[in-house]
């Protein structure tokens, strides 16, 4: 295996300062799907060395989320890695990155409010503090985000604008299974039934899209519109659905401009997101 494995702040930092060229970083929390390899392979074409940071960041799972059951195989992300040509993984511990005494977190404002920050307190201070770590730690030309997860992109986005992070925020587009289904690591704890579900979701998402090409833009009925498709699937609890700035992310009652259409649900205990951009 050509992939080197840091484990700590220090060798991060010293494999930094040998390479010359530039270095793209791939932040992921593991168990790596070709949605993470997407990414990788967008890195490595940009040119430069590519680091991927496995890290199941603690901080940004709330008391009652999932982090204990989060899935893992490091071995077999390794390999993929490895497969990719992809220069280094960092893989920390949780006391390399939160050692004693650690008390400082970067907060977003307005922007990680709503969606994913209401329906999670906590968890984009822990996004953004840990991304801001990565890229003090890392010190990458540029770093890849999917627009899977669309609102921590803005997150990051808003974050690295107002502290002036010297890092090009590239963000790249969701992969997804043939049925639709956006890859996702948490898909890996749905059972066969709920798995046959879940694809509602996407088709929910077409369902706005399709109000909204025939003309629709009052968000309240492009919201009822995708909360209608998701009402097809007794298995799908819903918890939102949203129609808003793509860039504020302020939910919208005309939809004018730029938008994303963004639901969560519930599919027995599994919390899945999606997204699309529109127009
Ligand atoms: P995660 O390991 O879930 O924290 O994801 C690491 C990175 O991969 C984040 O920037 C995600 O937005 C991105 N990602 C996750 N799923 C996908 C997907 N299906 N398509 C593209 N990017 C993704």
């Amino acid at each position: 295996m050509r992939l080197e494995q840091l484990a700590t702040v220090a060798q991060v930092r010293a494999w930094r300062r040998s390479q010359d060229a530039n270095v793209a970083l791939v932040p992921t929390m593991g168990y790596l799907h070709e949605g993470h390899l997407s990414l990788v392979r967008e890195a490595r074409g940009d040119g430069g060395k590519v680091i991927v940071s496995i890290f199941v960041n603690p901080t940004q799972f709330a008391a009652s989320e999932d982090l204990a059951r989060y899935p893992r195989d490091l071995q077999r992300d390794l390999r993929l890695l490895d497969a990719e040509g992809v220069a280094a993984v960092f893989l920390p511990t949780p006391e390399e990155i939160y050692p004693d005494g650690f008390q400082t977190t970067v907060s977003v404002g307005g922007v990680a409010a709503p969606l994913e920050g209401a329906a999670r307190p906590g968890h984009f201070a822990g996004v953004a503090t840990v991304v801001a770590k990565l890229f003090n730690i890392v010190e990458p030309d540029r770093a890849y985000f999917g627009q899977k997860d669309a609102q921590q992109l803005a997150v990051i986005r808003r974050m690295t604008s107002d502290l002036n992070l010297p890092v090009d925020v590239v963000g790249l587009p969701t992969m997804r299974e043939p049925d639709g289904l956006a890859m996702s690591s948490r898909n890996a704890y749905l059972s066969p039934a709920e798995r046959e579900a879940a694809p509602v979701l996407y088709r929910a998402l077409q369902a706005g899209r399709l109000a909204y090409e025939g003309g629709e833009r009052s968000g309240a009925r492009l919201r009822e519109a995708v909360a209608e498709a998701l009402r097809s699937e007794p298995l799908v609890f819903v918890e939102y659905v949203s129609v808003a700035d793509s860039a504020s992310l302020r939910e919208l009652e005309a939809a004018e401009g730029p938008l994303l259409l963004s639901l969560a649900a519930r599919i027995g205990s599994t919390r899945l997101i999606d997204n699309i951009l529109l127009p």
